[in-house]
């Protein structure tokens, strides 16, 4: 069947008006909220527990991803151009505007483009940071304290003060035309500062469901999935990959929107270009971006999708 382009840009253009409307509301109580920081990062919030997914601020005009991928420097950048040999250095003034306090921080890999940020908001926050022994050395070298550290490797199902959590094996993008391949892993015992290089073995990438009583978000960190891990999941929104590298993937949206059975809402994340700052136009990431709807409209019409702009809130209906 071919999408009727017109009517689906109408459906989306009503959506995003709708989910506006109801900003307009005091935000309900217990009401789950989320944010896009941009990159691979969410807020996501009840008002009682706040949780950060792969939250990167700082946004340099860091090393492109091998193959090109979502992020690519652009014409005209005359912010310093960082080398993998440059210490990583979060930008602090980015990090304290937007985010003011959290409770967990989940990170998905290793990569600086998901991690660099998560020492200073750790330190700053207090947050719990939950992710791979690569992750956790990194927290380690920055001296963040042990008992903020929950070391996971996927298959974990912990419950937490008013939610729970399962930790799902999962897979990195296939970056480089299907050439990307990183068995790295951060070791114990490194100390800060870290180059970006150190801060970047990937170290095994994982995916997140969150159980709000009201709500299941499934988080993926980048565009790809181990298919018999999310068998019998049931989220309601997804915060889905929708890079280019998908396209490697086979049948990528379908068979994860049969898996997931339909959710409800699907957030795309990871498809803006992250090497450029939040003022920069994303417009031809916002046009690539069109085939990732289209794919959506064709495998699981009744999924609304939003598609977020950075620190909006995106309320969820009770
Ligand atoms: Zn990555
Ligand atoms: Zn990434």
């Amino acid at each position: 069947m071919k999408p009727c382009l017109t009517c689906f840009a109408f459906t989306i253009a009503a959506f995003v008006a709708s989910v506006a409307g109801t900003q307009e509301n005091a935000v309900k109580r217990n009401q789950v909220v989320l944010k896009y920081l941009g990159t691979a990062g969410w807020e996501i919030t009840n008002g009682t527990t706040t949780i950060l997914v792969d939250p990167y601020l700082s946004r340099i005009n860091g090393p492109a991803p091998p193959g090109g991928g979502s992020g690519h420097p652009i014409a005209g950048d005359t912010r310093r151009a960082y080398k993998w040999t440059d210490i990583a250095t979060p930008d602090i003034a980015a990090i304290d505007a937007h985010i003011q306090q959290a409770d967990f921080v989940l990170v998905t890999h290793t990569h600086y483009d998901h991690i660099l940020d998560v020492p200073h908001i750790a330190l700053k926050t207090r947050a719990t940071v939950i992710g791979t022994e690569s992750t956790e050395n990194v927290m380690r070298a920055y001296r963040v304290p042990e008992e903020q550290l929950i070391t996971v490797r996927g298959g974990e199902d912990y419950q937490f003060q008013g939610f729970s959590l399962r930790v799902i094996p999962s897979i990195h993008s296939p970056l480089d035309h299907k050439h990307y391949f990183s068995s790295a892993t951060a070791p114990p015992g490194m100390k800060a500062p870290l180059t970006l290089e150190q801060i970047h073995p990937e170290g095994g990438t994982l995916a997140y469901l969150i159980r709000f009583p009201e709500h299941q978000i499934l988080a993926f960190g980048g565009n790809n999935y181990i298919e018999r891990e999310l068998v019998g999941l049931e989220p309601d929104v997804v915060l889905m990959g929708a890079g280019a590298s998908r396209n490697e993937i086979y049948d990528y949206t379908g068979r994860l929107m049969r898996d997931l059975h339909y959710p409800a809402v699907a957030l795309p994340t990871h498809w803006d270009n992250f090497l450029v700052p939040y003022e920069a136009s994303q417009q031809p990431a916002l046009e690539a971006l069109q085939s990732f709807l289209e794919e959506i409209a064709i495998s699981s019409p009744k999924t609304k999708v939003i598609v977020p702009k950075y620190f909006q809130p995106i309320p969820l209906g009770k």
